[in-house]
């Protein structure tokens, strides 16, 4: 075997509840908007169907760790979501057999520089510099569905310092799980290790240094991150 000219990137994974394993990391799709109030929050049209963007693998950021503040931004923002892990791949997924391809879901937040996207959407640019930064999807470790089933109606919740600034339900998704993966796996082949952050309920809003966030969604699981 070849050796390599620089030194290889570690492989990206998250660890999963009872397992010994990891998961590991593939490719993580978010959903742009799925919830309404959300949606109404940002003035934009709730009918509209899922669109989907892509982080980088490598901008994960385990819970408990320290999320540094990104340059170029002033108006960071937290958005929590319930994020799916797919165990099985495919393309043109029935939604009747969605569910199928879930391994299990984790609690992530889709770390947002949000006057830097505001200027892409304006510019009509790609929002790979309000989303795709360098820690930018926190996430926790992981539940497999084996254990906690697949959740569709679950208390979704953030907190900053303590103050709850999200709260929401999975029932309020306007795509649910078998549906969003329905609609992502006509555009892409799904294979495992892909992450799909399924976007965030109303409440969003800015992120300061010092800054303990904390959110959870009921029967899933918690994330803490501390922004420096
Ligand atoms: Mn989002």
């Amino acid at each position: 075997m070849k050796e390599y000219v620089v030194p290889p990137p570690p492989r990206t994974v998250l660890g999963v509840n009872n397992s010994e394993k990891t998961f590991p990391v593939r490719r993580i799709y978010c959903v742009g908007r799925n919830y309404a109030d959300h949606i109404r929050e940002m003035g934009n049209d709730e009918r509209d169907p899922p669109f989907f963007f892509q982080k980088p693998t490598d901008a994960i950021l385990p819970s408990g760790r320290d999320f540094p503040y990104p340059p170029l931004s002033e108006d960071v923002h937290h958005e929590i979501e319930l994020v799916v892990a797919i165990g099985k791949g495919g393309s043109n997924i029935e939604q009747s057999h969605a569910l199928d391809h879930v391994y299990g879901y984790g609690v992530g937040i889709d770390m947002t520089r949000r006057d830097l996207q505001a200027k892409s959407k304006e510019m009509r640019r790609p929002w790979e510099i309000g989303k795709a930064f360098d820690h930018a999807a926190p996430c926790s470790i992981l539940s497999a569905a084996s254990d906690i089933g697949h959740p569709h109606e679950a208390r979704i919740w953030l907190g900053v310092n303590g103050d709850i600034k999200q709260d929401g339900d999975l029932a309020q998704q306007i795509w649910a799980v078998p549906e969003t993966i329905w609609h992502l796996s006509q555009s892409v082949e799904l294979m495992p290790g892909d992450l799909i952050m399924t976007g965030t309920p109303a409440g969003v809003g800015p992120v300061q240094r010092g800054d303990s966030i904390k959110g959870g969604i009921e029967g899933i699981g918690e994330i803490e991150i501390h922004v420096i």
